[in-house]
């Protein structure tokens, strides 16, 4: 179980005054549970991910895994961030601790066949399309097996079939490794396809303000029309929940 618990989290403003960017934030991921936080633009889900990840420690609160600081983390950002200079195999494996780099090669392999990237193991990245890239992305996100994935709005800026092509990998790999997910997202259509369950945050200072357990059976169709009825059941139950978020899209 992730346990988290932030009291306040802030950071100095443009005149150096300390600015509230999340307050009185309690969240809980069960193990092997798909969790999307969703809110507005700026109220604090960035910052949320980077305190569960440990990139940034300067809170008051506190953050545990069964017990201790999240180890085992697999990470994903809205941009790829591959080495220009290697190839797509040594991208995956560049998150792989040096001692077992060699044993974890036939898993990084077999994800990148999942990945259907297994004709460009030794291409650069300079050569692939976008969602080529994130796909890599997704490759190295699972390579080390995590037992948490962090997800910050990966799928961000992509076509709506790439998108979807890219949201149906990562489920199959969910499913096969069984890693906690939080991933982040300001797309409500993209929580409702993904999530065991949602967390709303408020505008910010960011706290959950409300959390739904989404029961659609999977594979989900992202356009389909349970998808559709159970938002447009939140939009007009809860109008204030998504104040801030962009209208729902047209597809
Ligand atoms: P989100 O990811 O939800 O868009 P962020 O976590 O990026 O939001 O940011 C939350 C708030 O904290 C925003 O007001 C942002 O301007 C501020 N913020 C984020 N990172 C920093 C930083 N490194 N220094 C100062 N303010 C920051
Ligand atoms: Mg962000």
């Amino acid at each position: 179980m992730l346990d988290i618990r932030i009291d306040t989290k802030r950071y100095p403003d443009r005149s150096g005054r300390p600015h509230l960017a999340l307050s009185g934030l309690r969240m809980q991921v069960a193990r092997g549970e798909f969790v999307c936080v969703v809110g507005p633009s700026g109220c604090g889900k960035s910052t949320l991910l980077g305190i569960v990840g440990g990139l940034d420690r300067a809170c008051a609160g506190a953050v545990s895994m069964d017990g201790a600081a999240p180890a085992d983390l697999g990470f994903m950002f809205q941009e790829p961030r591959l080495m220009p200079w290697m190839s797509v195999l040594d991208n995956v494996l560049l998150v792989v601790p040096d001692a077992v780099r060699a044993q974890a090669r036939p898993r990084a392999l077999e994800l990148l066949r999942a990945m259907e990237l297994g004709d460009v193991l030794d291409a650069y990245p300079g050569r692939l399309s976008g969602g080529m890239m994130r796909r890599v992305a997704l490759a190295r996100a699972f390579v080390n097996e995590p037992a948490l994935l962090l997800m910050d709005e990966p799928f961000v800026s992509l076509d709506s079939p790439t998108a979807n092509r890219l949201r149906a990998m990562l489920v199959a790999q969910w499913r096969r490794c069984g890693a906690s997910v939080l991933f982040v997202t300001h797309d409500l259509r993209e929580a409702l396809a993904l999530a065991d369950r949602i967390c709303f945050l408020s505008p910010s200072p960011g706290r959950v303000v409300f959390e739904l357990a989404v029961d659609l059976p999977r594979p989900r169709d992202p356009s389909g029309a349970q998808l559709d009825g159970l938002h447009a059941q939140l939009l007009a139950r809860h109008p204030e929940l998504l104040a801030g978020l962009p209208a729902a899209r047209e597809e």
